[in-house]
């Protein structure tokens, strides 16, 4: 077994080009495919379910998603029927092929209420109201107008990755499980990277399929949003990390980017202890009064481009508000909202 990190075993040593598929597992699939962010690829599941098949998530949308897509159905699936298109959160590079393949297989759509729910709130363009609320937002956390401005106008929306969201679904409910292949897939729905992504065990095979909740080399983005501004998804976050830690510490974990890996409670562990890393760091850096914006450098550095400022922007206040939750750090309400440790 080849081993990247000190604690985690990869059973894979290739991963699969992008439409090519691996078996992981009897009838579970991996297969790859491109975004374009910096993560550069995706992780999809194909499952052998009866004599069809069920897909795992669907890729941002795009020509050459809908090529890969294309060869996949015909190819591997032998244009088989496929049975559930099963969706771990709203996340464009998650739903983005899910119209497509709908409307293409008639397969219905899985997703848990509050994924569907974002999905048509991102989907739908930003009023006037919202632009003025996004750049107040903005000012409040001590960006520059220039910085807000180029924000507010950024290019390359949401609807870009998903532009055609599935107008029905069925409710993956936390706790419940669904059927594939006659084997029993439980739900387990959580908070902090979006609103309630869904986690997939299988425990006759003892595989958890991950989704972006616990990634092998990476932390998932947890940000707080100009619709929620003082809302605290780091400590859903932890606490969904505290969850998953009691799941068998030999389970398989198929996530959405990087290599299937062995080892969750240690990756849960050291995802943990960074985050509480950046907590006390911030703890000790606002004994003197910060902005959103200087605590955003002291974490990031001050030479992010326009897409990491954004991700950062969220990141910052994410810590920041679960610092302000534990009653560790005070808010100080100002036109430029600054933070000061208790
Ligand atoms: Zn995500």
């Amino acid at each position: 077994m080849l081993k990247e990190s000190s604690s985690l075993e990869y059973p894979f040593q290739t991963k699969p080009e992008f439409g090519k598929l691996i078996e992981v597992s009897d009838g579970i699939f991996w297969l790859r495919m491109p975004i374009p962010f910096s993560l550069d690829h995706i992780n999809l599941w194909v499952l052998k379910d009866g004599d069809g098949w069920a897909l795992i998530d669907t890729g941002f949308y795009s020509e050459e998603s809908v090529a890969l897509w294309e060869n996949v159905l015909a190819g591997h699936c032998h244009g088989a029927k496929i049975t559930k298109i099963i969706v771990t959160h709203f996340h464009p590079d998650h739903v983005g092929m899910a119209g497509w393949l709908t409307n293409k297989t008639g397969a219905p759509l899985h997703m848990s209420k509050g994924e569907f729910e974002m999905l048509h709130i991102a989907c739908q363009p930003f009023t006037e109201e919202q632009i003025i609320t996004r750049g107040g937002f903005y000012q409040q956390f001590g960006l520059a107008d220039e910085t807000v401005n180029k924000l507010l106008s950024r290019k390359g929306s949401y609807a870009d990755g998903v532009p055609n969201a599935p107008l029905s679904y069925q409710c993956m409910v936390d706790g419940e499980s669904i059927d594939i292949n006659g084997e029993s897939w439980q739900f387990n729905n959580f908070a902090g990277h979006s609103p309630e992504h869904v986690c997939l065990f299988n425990e006759q095979r003892n595989i958890l399929i991950s989704g972006d909740q616990v990634l092998p080399s990476i932390s998932p983005n947890i940000s707080v949003s100009y619709a929620a501004p003082v809302s605290d998804p780091l400590a859903h976050y932890l606490s969904s990390l505290r969850a998953l830690s009691t799941f068998p510490a030999d389970a398989v974990v198929l996530p959405s980017h990087g290599r299937v890996f062995k080892g969750l409670r240690d990756r849960t562990k050291v995802l943990m202890s960074g985050h509480q890393a950046d907590l006390e760091k911030l703890q000790v850096f606002c004994q003197t009064p910060r902005t959103g914006r200087d605590v955003m450098e002291e974490l990031f550095g001050d030479r992010l481009n326009l897409f990491n400022i954004f991700l950062a922007v969220g990141e910052a206040l994410a810590h920041l508000n679960c610092l302000v939750g534990q009653d560790k750090v005070v808010r100080i309400d100002a036109p430029v909202i600054q933070y000061q440790t208790k």
